[in-house]
């Protein structure tokens, strides 16, 4: 594990193999869902290190940037 992410935690990155994936703001604004035409790989990336976190928890999703 990268230095920085042991000190500070990872910093985790929204990451998907679908180039034609769409985020869009579900009706309540308060958080945002993906829509696609297929069923598409999603991951959360470090930014730091290349940590994958492939399946992340609600939350986990929530923090990410
Ligand atoms: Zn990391």
């Amino acid at each position: 594990m990268n230095f920085f992410c042991k000190l500070f935690g990872h910093t985790w990155t929204h990451r998907t193999d679908n180039p034609r994936i769409a985020w869009n703001t579900t009706k309540n604004l308060s958080e945002l869902a993906a829509t696609s035409e297929r069923e598409a790989k999603f991951w959360l990336e470090c930014q730091r290190c290349g940590d994958k976190n492939e399946n992340p928890s609600r939350d986990q999703v929530k923090s990410a940037i």
